[in-house]
């Protein structure tokens, strides 16, 4: 008679714990995963990207297998924020994404990297085959065309430096190889994909 109130006290409150634990482990796990997702784009971010490129170099140091990487990125960028808006540019980058999405196989690893540079990982493809991957994707690209709002009409291109993994080297190095070959893709005149 006494005890009864105190008990469903006690359960009331176990079952309010319990919902709470639910709901912060829900949370926590929305949580990381949004660390690990671009916002924009909802694609994996950079964090993401290395932790997976390191987990692929791992696993192919064991396996005679090649592992590449392609890094991308929007040509002239600047100047379709400048002229169009930043909310154009924003669109742009998704469609950009979309396209990656695309043109990417189910076991590569697609990541918004920065504003608009994007980075792939791409196992079991030697130099050739990601050249030619990384220009079907170039080309897929340059005959987008996006029409935002009544009067917007805009195509762009990108510029793509690839790199397959020497079996020696660091991420980092990797990775910075490629940015070296995006690079000589910008300087060569862009729309281009160098190796
Ligand atoms: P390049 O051909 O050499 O790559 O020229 P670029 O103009 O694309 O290169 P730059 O790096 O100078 O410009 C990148 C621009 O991207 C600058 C920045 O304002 C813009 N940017 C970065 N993040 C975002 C974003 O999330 N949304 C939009 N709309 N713009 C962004
Ligand atoms: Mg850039
Ligand atoms: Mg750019």
């Amino acid at each position: 008679f006494f005890i009864y109130p105190l008990i469903r006290i006690h359960v009331n409150e176990e079952s309010k714990l319990r919902a709470m634990t639910a709901s912060l482990s829900a949370r926590s796990q929305s949580m990381e995963r949004a660390a690990l997702t671009d916002g924009l784009t909802g694609m994996q971010n950079r964090r993401y990207f290395d932790d997976a490129l390191a987990q692929y170099m791992e696993e192919f140091s064991r396996i005679e297998r090649p592992l590449g990487i392609m890094l991308l990125d929007i040509d002239h960028f600047k100047s379709i924020n400048d002229t169009h808006g930043h909310d154009v540019g924003d669109e742009v980058i998704k469609g950009l994404a979309n396209t990656i999405r695309d043109y990417t196989r189910h076991h590569d690893i697609a990541a918004r990297v920065g504003g608009e540079e994007f980075a792939v990982v791409a196992p079991n493809v030697g130099i050739a085959e990601l050249e030619k991957m990384a220009n079907r994707l170039r080309l897929a690209v340059s005959n987008l065309v996006f029409n935002l709002g009544d009067t917007v009409r805009l195509k762009i291109t990108i510029s793509v430096g690839i790199a397959i993994w020497d079996g020696e080297e660091t991420g980092a190095k990797l990775y910075k190889r490629a940015d070296g070959n995006l690079y000589n893709a910008k300087r060569g005149g862009r729309n281009k994909v160098c190796a």
